[in-house]
């Protein structure tokens, strides 16, 4: 879903990231990372691809407020949800715009985000590599609403796993269509389709499917 209409700060937001990725200095503007309760039995394989290791690798991080949301206020998704990290979060802190917060209070953050079927991303600037870990919705992100509105899926990167859809297993109760922002679960001929090549590996799927048809797996 993405609104029609001019947006010039989304536009200008977008060539930034286009000179930064022309020069080099980024390799995308973001990149998903599978929610945590999505790889419950693969933690053990590539823990420095959750989202919580992303932060307690971090020398310092602080939550502030989702700006999207702020700015746009297109859905009642919550609002403290941004992790700022290192030199990003000291400033916001600085200016009153963030609260440091515990690696505890930071995993009930990714929950509730979890919980409201937001997508994690970490995203990226020259300065500090990865300067925040937010959680998306697609009526507001800048970057979910670059992919949507302006048809550019390749400045997100796709998370190090994607999910494997068990045909056998699955009742096509189409929850899985309702968490998928990507479309990559489809309702065809009454059928729920799944595209591999579509899904970017966010997981908001593997946790609400009843049967447990769906399981993420590393991304060849
Ligand atoms: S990137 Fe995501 S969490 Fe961060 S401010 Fe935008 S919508 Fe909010
Ligand atoms: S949520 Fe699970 S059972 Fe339901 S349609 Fe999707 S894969 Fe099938
Ligand atoms: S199919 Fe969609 S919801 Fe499921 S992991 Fe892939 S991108 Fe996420």
């Amino acid at each position: 879903m993405y609104f029609e209409g001019k947006d010039e700060f989304l536009e200008e937001r977008m060539a930034k990231y286009d000179q930064w990725i022309e020069e080099g200095k980024v390799p995308t503007s973001s990149k998903v990372v599978p929610v945590v309760e999505a790889l419950s039995g693969l933690q053990w394989i590539l823990p420095t691809q959750q989202a919580v290791e992303v932060i307690r690798n971090m020398r310092s991080f602080a939550l502030a407020n989702c700006g999207c949301r702020e700015r746009y206020q297109r859905c009642d998704n919550p609002l403290e949800v941004c992790i700022f990290t290192n030199d990003i979060a000291d400033q916001y802190v600085k200016d009153g715009k963030g609260r440091y917060i515990t690696l505890e209070e930071a995993k009930d953050v990714l929950k509730k985000a979890h919980e409201h079927g937001l997508v994690h991303l970490t995203f990226y600037n020259p300065d500090q590599f990865v300067y925040a870990l937010c959680s998306c919705c697609e009526c507001c992100c800048h970057d979910l609403q670059f992919m949507k509105k302006y048809q550019r899926p390749d400045l997100i990167a796709h998370a190090d796993y994607v999910a494997e859809v068990d045909a056998d297993a699955c009742v096509q109760c189409g929850a899985c269509i309702d968490r998928c922002v990507f479309d990559a679960q489809k309702k065809e001929d009454e059928k729920v389709v799944f595209y591999q090549n579509k899904c970017y590996g966010c997981g908001l799927c593997v946790t609400t499917c009843p049967t447990n048809a769906i399981k993420m797996i590393l991304r060849k």
